[in-house]
């Protein structure tokens, strides 16, 4: 757990947020400022700054958090529709909070310059 960092608060539970989604290892609760009609973010438990900081022993997680964002879909009714599973890592791709995240965005046509 990374001091003054507010996803590893919400992941374990120091800041009050509906979770989604939660087992032992992912949270999942929905964006403060959603880009679209969906818009959830799926962190890992542990902290971690981004993408780049995961080796091979991480490939378990990774793949728990995209079939977790998956499962989410599903659950949301957007597997038909369709959906959009992003992460940003560093400052060219905008990264705003510095713990891994993946955006699941869906609900609406999704143009692939907006995230
Ligand atoms: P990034 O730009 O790092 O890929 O995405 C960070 C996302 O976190 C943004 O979409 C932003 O709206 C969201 N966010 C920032 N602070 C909070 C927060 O305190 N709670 C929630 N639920 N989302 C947040
Ligand atoms: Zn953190």
């Amino acid at each position: 757990m990374e001091e003054n960092c507010i996803f590893c608060k919400i992941a374990n539970h120091e800041i009050p947020t509906d979770l989604v989604y939660e087992d032992d290892t992912v949270a999942a609760f929905k964006d403060l400022n959603p880009v679209a009609p969906v818009h959830i973010l799926i962190v890992p438990k542990e902290h971690k700054l981004n993408l780049s900081q995961y080796k091979e022993q991480d490939e378990k997680l990774l793949g728990h958090m995209l079939v977790t964002a998956a499962h989410i879909a599903r659950e949301l009714g957007l597997e038909e529709s369709g959906y959009r599973v992003i992460t940003n890592a560093g400052p060219d791709a905008g990264q705003s909070v510095m713990h891994t995240h993946f955006h699941l965005l869906g609900g609406r046509k999704l143009s692939f310059d907006k995230q």
